[in-house]
Parts: C-alpha cells; structure tokens; sequence
C-alpha cells in the first residue's frame, strides 16, 4: 500500500504542476449517465442495479462522463480552460485475471474548452511525462478517429461505431463480415482496411492523404509540436478507443511487461458537454490505469523510520509524552499497548522494524535523559531528552 500511496503522490504532484485541480464524484450515477455515449462495449461491462424507489443507477465504469455531468451542472460558466484531476475506483463486470479487475483505479485528467490542437498537446505531454516519472517503460501510439469517423459517414453513425468497436477489438475477421452484412462496397472496404494498417512517423500522413480527403492540419500540429519538446511516440490511424464519445486525437500507452494486459493509459479529445445539456465544450483527457501501472513501474516505497519509545512499567505516561514529542517533530513514534515488560517491548521494536528504541527509565526519567538505542548497530547512548531529535535524524 504504502508503495501505491507513492506512486499516486508521484502523479498527483505532476499534474498539480501542470495547474490541473482535483475533483471527486459520487461512486455511482443514473444508469442513463453511461448509456448516452460510452458505447455497448462499457454497457455490457457495467455494475447496473436499481435503487430502492426503482431507479436506474449504475457504478461509474469510467470518470470522464461523471467529470463532464459535474461540469455543465456546476463549473459550465467559469473561465474556460478548465483543469481537472481525479484519482478514483471504477467497476466493470469483467473477467478477473492479471491486470484486469472488477474494481479498479483510474487516475486521469480531463481538459475542459479547447479544441486546439494545443490542448491535445498538453494532455499528451502530462500523460507522458507521468509515467516517465513513475518509471515505466512505454510506447506511445497517437491516432485521429475524426479521419475514420469521416470516411464512415455515408454507413451512418451507429453502423460506425459498431465498425470502430471492432477496430478496437483488433478482430479483422469480425470487421470483415460486419462490412460485409451491411454490403460496404469494395472501395470503402479497401480505405478503411489501409487505413487501420497505418502506422509510423509523420509519412503515415501523407499516406493517408491518398486514401481520404480530409484536413490533417490538427494532426501535423500536434505531431510538429511534440517532436519539439521531445516526447516520442508513433501515429497509429488504426486506433479507435473503446468509448464511443472521442471525436478527435485519441492516444494510448502500452507497458513493456504486462502481457495482454498492456494498456496503461488511453485517451483524447470529446464532447460531452452538450449530450448533458451544456453548452458544446471541446475537452480532451486520458485515464491512466492505475494498477497497471503499479504492476510495470520501477517506484520503490521510501522506508519510513519508526521509532520505538521503551518504557519501564509505571512511567506510561513519560512514554506517551515523549512519542507525542518524536511526532510534533516529524518522526514515526509507536508505543507499547500490550502492557510488556521492557525486554519484550524491545524485541517487539526489533521485529517489527523500528531503527530506534527511546528507552525511559526511572533513573533517566529522574534526571530529565533518555537512553536511545540503535536496534541496528545495537549501540546506545544517554543523553538529555532536548538533546534526542539530533541523535534521531
Ligand atoms: P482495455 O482495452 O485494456 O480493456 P479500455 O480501453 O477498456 O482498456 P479505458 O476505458 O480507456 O480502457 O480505461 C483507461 C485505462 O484503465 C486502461 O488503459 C487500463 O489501463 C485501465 N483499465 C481498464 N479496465 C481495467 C480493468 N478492468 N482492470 C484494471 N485496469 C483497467
Ligand atoms: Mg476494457
């Protein structure tokens, strides 16, 4: 845990540097929050039940819609950009395995009224240098679904998004019959399968510009501008998200080392904001899955010093106010209160750790001075309590 705690004080501190805000929403919203845009892949994974007046709620999947909801009912009319950070639990009804839980933590932005390519770019480089910090080896892959999404318009929406599901999915074979159940006809067939299979550096662009006539402007931006400041990654225009609600840059990390399960972060830009009854807000966001990125990154706990404070019986009290001392000044102080003896508190202090042993005495009480004893070179001295704190630092 204490391990956990580190790495999510490693994230909160960066996107705190970034000027991003902590938010918090309820566990659970209406069902009908989810349902509006998330697309059937989350439908199918949510924790769904009714409450006790028969209505539908559901255990948040995701964040970025509660985030969204929060928004246009309370923030909707403050100066935009808005930057929020969550750090949250979320529920899917999946099957467990490694790196997949039914309860699972998100930590995640969300960049609330730009639809520059500028905002994309700040969202990317906070997702990046997050899990550079925490130590995990990625790679990151940028694509656009607005470039599929547009080849798609003459099938109609939901036909498109059933057909981006399937790219998500990677399952080709799928996509091929679903093209074929709706007679796609060989042309459209043959762009969207070349377009899936882009993948590279910026030339991939210029690739896609045989393909389909659309404005890669945005796209040529954010990769210009990333190459400045240094972030590495790799245009992918096969990437397609699960959730339904992107319409821009969308983005993922993948680990090295975790297997199937190795995507740790998946984001880009969405509007929401007007599904809920706000105004259109262009916003883009990632969600890092947070115990992933427990499991690939290198974060090691710092070792926190305990100090034992040691008490003959009778002088209870002197120990109590000696250990509240130890914590004004910073330490880790612990007490006995299990009523031991002095030669059993101090194996106790040994077992479970403690670098030091405050022993109190009835001599030293009497003339204001402690004993400490260092558990691992077992050397101890006396000294006089003021003179404690600077032996113990
Ligand atoms: P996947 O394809 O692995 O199911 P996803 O596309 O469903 O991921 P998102 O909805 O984008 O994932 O969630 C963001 C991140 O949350 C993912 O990149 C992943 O690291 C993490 N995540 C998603 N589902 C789970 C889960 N069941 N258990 C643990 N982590 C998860
Ligand atoms: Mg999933």
């Amino acid at each position: 845990m204490e391990r956990r705690r580190e790495i999510e004080k490693r994230m909160r501190k960066i996107a705190e540097s970034f000027g991003y805000r902590e938010v918090a929403t309820p566990t659970f919203e209406y069902l009908e929050l989810f349902t509006r845009k998330s697309g059937e892949g989350i439908i199918e994974e949510m924790y769904v039940f009714k409450d006790k007046s028969g209505r539908d709620l559901a255990l948040r999947p995701e964040l970025t819609a509660p985030v969204m909801r929060m928004f246009v009912n309370e923030c909707s009319v403050m100066p935009k950009p808005l930057r929020f950070y969550y750090f949250a639990n979320c529920f899917r009804y999946e099957r467990p395995q490694k790196g997949r839980y039914r309860e699972f933590w998100q930590f995640g932005v969300e960049l609330i009224g730009s639809e520059s390519y500028l905002a994309d770019a700040e969202v990317i480089i906070l997702a990046d240098k997050i899990l550079k910090d925490v130590g995990v080896n990625f790679s990151l892959e940028i694509g656009h679904v607005g470039i599929m999404r547009h080849l798609l318009k003459p099938i109609g929406e939901d036909r498109a998004s059933k057909v981006m599901r399937l790219i998500d999915k990677g399952d080709r074979e799928g996509l091929e019959s679903y093209l074929a159940e709706i007679r796609v006809n060989e042309d459209l067939r043959d762009k969207i399968f070349s377009l899936l299979e882009l993948k590279g550096d910026e030339s991939v662009i210029e690739e896609a510009k045989e393909i389909i006539d659309y404005d890669f402007g945005h796209l040529e931006s954010l990769s210009a501008l990333l190459r400045d400041v240094g972030v590495d990654f790799t245009l992918n225009l096969g990437i397609a998200r699960g959730l339904d609600y992107y319409t821009g840059v969308v983005f993922e990390c993948y680990a090295e080392g975790l297997g199937a399960q190795k995507q740790v972060c998946g984001g880009g830009s969405y509007e929401l904001s007007s599904l809920f009854g706000g105004p259109v807000t262009p916003s883009t966001g990632f969600a890092i899955g947070f115990d992933r990125v427990c499991e690939a990154c290198s974060v090691e706990a710092g070792e926190k010093s305990v100090v034992a404070v040691v008490s003959f019986k009778g002088l209870e009290s002197q120990a109590f106010r000696v250990a509240s001392m130890l914590r004004e000044r910073g330490f880790t102080a612990v007490v006995d209160v299990m009523g031991r003896n002095l030669k059993k508190q101090m194996s106790f202090a040994s077992e479970m750790g403690a670098k030091y042993a405050v022993i109190l005495g009835p001599d030293e009480v009497k003339s204001g001075r402690v004993a400490i004893k260092n558990l691992e070179t077992q050397e101890q001295v006396v000294v006089a309590e003021e003179e404690l704190f600077s032996i113990l630092q």
